[in-house]
């Protein structure tokens, strides 16, 4: 479970999150969704630590994560995976090794037991075939399910997704979100942004508009898209349709 207090976050003197209050349960998938700057990636930085908060707090079941430092931060960061637009991942090492990295160093397992696990996640996200491929190797698409399988080898029980699908041309959007599908239907807590507004209206138990910090919306996916009560939503749904 994922509270949000109160959280405003200064950049020097931009106010980007401007008093958010929000809770995503254990389980739910949320999207969130907004216009470019509105300050989606920080809110979701926010949560494993990744941007500091200015005021409110951020509970992850119960933990105040601005109090959290070194090993407690990382225990913390171990149980949320995270995938980024940009894919991040280890040019030198292969599929299989950007998978297995973090079970081995963080998880503590041997060479051949994250080898094991690692191979088990690509071939849950379609990628039997390409585990000894080095990234430019790869596809985007292939390259995104790479960092899905790497954001799961811990067993975590949040994933954070910021626009996963951005960068991918048309043609790999749906095998992402085939897998993303499938992660959304294992019970995983999800906080997705992402302006696919498919996948929102399918899998997200809500959906979050966020607009120059603050939350201006939030509401089922049937309510967000069949009727969104504020104009700046309608807007933003008009211009992404
Ligand atoms: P996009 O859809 O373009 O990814 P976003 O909703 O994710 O946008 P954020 O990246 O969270 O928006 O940024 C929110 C605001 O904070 C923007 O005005 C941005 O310029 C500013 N900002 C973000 N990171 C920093 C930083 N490290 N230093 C200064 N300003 C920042
Ligand atoms: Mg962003």
């Amino acid at each position: 479970k994922i509270e949000f207090r109160h959280v405003h976050k200064h950049h020097g003197a931009l106010h980007v999150i401007q008093g958010v209050s929000t809770t995503v349960r254990a389980g739910e998938v949320v999207v969130i969704c907004g216009p470019s700057g509105s300050g989606k990636s920080t809110l979701i930085r926010l949560i494993n630590g990744l941007e500091t908060i200015s005021e409110g707090e951020v509970l992850v079941d119960g933990i105040a994560v601005s109090l959290l430092r070194g090993r407690a931060l990382q225990a913390l960061r171990s149980r949320i995976g995270f995938v980024f637009q940009q894919f991040n991942l280890y040019a030198h090492l292969t599929a299989e090794e950007n998978v297995s990295l973090a079970p081995r160093r963080i998880g503590g397992l041997t060479k051949a037991a994250a080898r094991q696990c690692a191979l088990a996640l690509l071939e849950r996200v379609g990628l039997s075939d390409k585990t000894d491929a080095f990234p430019h190797q790869l596809s985007g698409g292939q390259q995104q399910r790479v960092a899905i399988a790497r954001a799961l080898a811990l067993d975590p029980d949040i994933v954070l997704f910021d626009e996963p699908t951005s960068a991918l041309d048309p043609e790999m959007i749906g095998e992402v979100l085939i897998v993303m599908r499938e992660v959304a239907r294992s019970g995983i807590t999800m906080v997705v942004v992402t302006h696919e507004m498919g996948f929102a209206r399918q899998l997200a138990d809500r959906v979050l508009f966020l607009d120059e910090g603050e939350i201006l919306e939030e509401a089922s996916p049937e309510r967000f898209f069949l009727a969104p009560s504020h104009p700046r939503a309608r807007r933003f749904l008009s211009q992404i349709h």
